[in-house]
């Protein structure tokens, strides 16, 4: 799998493309660890996360997401 990804990137920036997910960022979508960095404790509500869905990649699939501390505040108005 690629190591190019950046430990800080935020799923909730993109839509992602559930053929391409990283197993990292299969358990930012579901919530074990925070949307933007690895962190695993004191989380808390962080919005929502998008993946591609349909045959025609045009659906989306939303997932409630999770954010630590450091990040609780980033991500847009949600
Ligand atoms: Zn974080």
């Amino acid at each position: 799998m690629s190591a190019n990804r950046p430990a800080s990137a935020d799923i909730r920036a993109s839509v992602l493309d559930p053929l391409q997910m990283t197993s990292e960022q299969d358990r930012q979508l579901h919530g074990k660890t925070c949307a933007r960095c690895p962190r695993q404790d004191d989380l808390r509500p962080g919005g929502m996360a998008y993946v591609r869905s349909g045959q025609d990649g045009t659906g989306r699939l939303g997932y409630p997401v999770n954010v630590c501390p450091d990040h609780a505040d980033t991500g847009g108005a949600w």
